[in-house]
């Protein structure tokens, strides 16, 4: 029924990682109904609603796989431009049907609309899963800080606060402050490229979660986390982040990465939302629109993810 346009789709559309297998069917935020299920399948039935992310197999024999981290297994096989077990290649959400292994769908709560849901498949696990991973859940007071306010960032956000945290934003795009406050409930909001904000705003995070999809040095962010804090890299950029030492070492400061998330957190993640109530904030786009979408997502112009209406159908949900 939908899918999400995440900014690893562009990445894949322009070839920027050089992994890229043409033709590219790009789509891992997806949302549907089943309409057919395998003789096997018992978790699942007709009419079911449900999501499809990034995973579409994995080993299901190593330590990773064995404890839900699927994401983790080094066999994975991911939705599009992967080699599935039988040497085709795997073809995502912007198609008008899906097969999926079930052990790689999730259910979405009756609370939460199709369209707005679809992104949390991606953008949602993915921000979702280093919040959990980082004690966010459990504790709190925090006080965290949210680069690039896009498709990741803008659910970062919502969580956040959800999980009662101090939220800052770290932002190019002064543009993006009052909607961030006001719509997004966020506690602050710094211009990365004001040198006078980025001053105050040293040593103030404990964490930080880094979503930037565009080339970028990590110096200056290291600076706003306190000493012994934590930035943790998801946004992919298609060159290494520049790393300056200094910042590292005199805030004593750990760098790490994340990927997605397993499939137990990735069902834990939307019961979360269906609890909160948490959606991402969409632009519903046709078909016939994915380019249009894809070029105003490389200009930085979505609050804060285009949705394609894949089965036209978003009147009659
Ligand atoms: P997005 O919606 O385009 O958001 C990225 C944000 O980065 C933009 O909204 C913008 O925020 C900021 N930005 C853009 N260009 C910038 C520049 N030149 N310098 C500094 N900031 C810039 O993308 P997304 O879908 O959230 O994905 C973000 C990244 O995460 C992509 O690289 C994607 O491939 C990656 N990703 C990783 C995982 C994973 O598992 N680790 C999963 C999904 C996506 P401001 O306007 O606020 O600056
Ligand atoms: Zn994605």
């Amino acid at each position: 029924m939908y899918c999400g346009i995440c900014h690893t789709d562009l990445h894949h559309v322009r070839n920027d990682w050089g992994i890229t297998m043409y033709p590219v069917v790009p789509g891992h935020e997806i949302t549907g109904v089943i309409t057919k299920v395998g003789s096997n399948v018992k978790n699942f039935k007709l009419g079911d609603r449900v999501g499809v992310g990034c995973l579409a197999a994995s080993c299901l024999e190593c330590e990773f796989c064995k404890s839900s981290q699927e994401n983790y297994c080094d066999q994975i096989q991911l939705t599009y431009n992967g080699i599935f077990w039988d040497g085709s290649i795997t073809y995502g959400g912007y198609s008008e049907m899906l097969v999926a292994d079930h052990r790689y769908v999730v259910r979405i709560p009756e609370t939460l609309p199709m369209d707005a849901a679809a992104p949390l498949l991606c953008a949602g696990i993915t921000v979702f899963s280093p919040m959990k991973d980082n004690g966010l859940l459990k504790s709190p007071g925090k006080r965290i800080g949210i680069v690039g306010l896009g498709g990741l960032g803008h659910v970062a956000v919502k969580f956040g606060k959800a999980f009662g945290h101090h939220v800052t934003v770290i932002s190019t795009s002064p543009s993006k402050e009052r909607e961030a406050r006001e719509r997004l409930d966020a506690d602050d909001f710094i211009v990365s490229t004001n040198s006078k904000q980025m001053q105050a705003g040293k040593r103030t995070l404990d964490l930080i979660l880094d979503t930037v999809s565009a080339n970028h040095s990590l110096g200056p962010i290291l600076e706003l986390l306190k000493v012994n804090g934590t930035l943790v890299a998801v946004g992919a950029p298609d060159r290494p982040f520049e790393l300056p030492s200094f910042p590292l070492i005199f805030g004593k400061r750990t760098v790490k990465g994340s990927m997605t998330g397993g499939m137990r957190e990735t069902q834990e993640m939307m019961d979360v939302c269906g609890k909160y109530n948490i959606t991402c904030d969409i632009e519903v786009v046709e078909p016939h629109k994915i380019n249009e979408a894809l070029d105003r997502l490389a200009r930085n112009d979505v609050r804060y993810r285009f949705v394609i209406d894949i089965a036209g159908n978003s009147s009659r949900i």
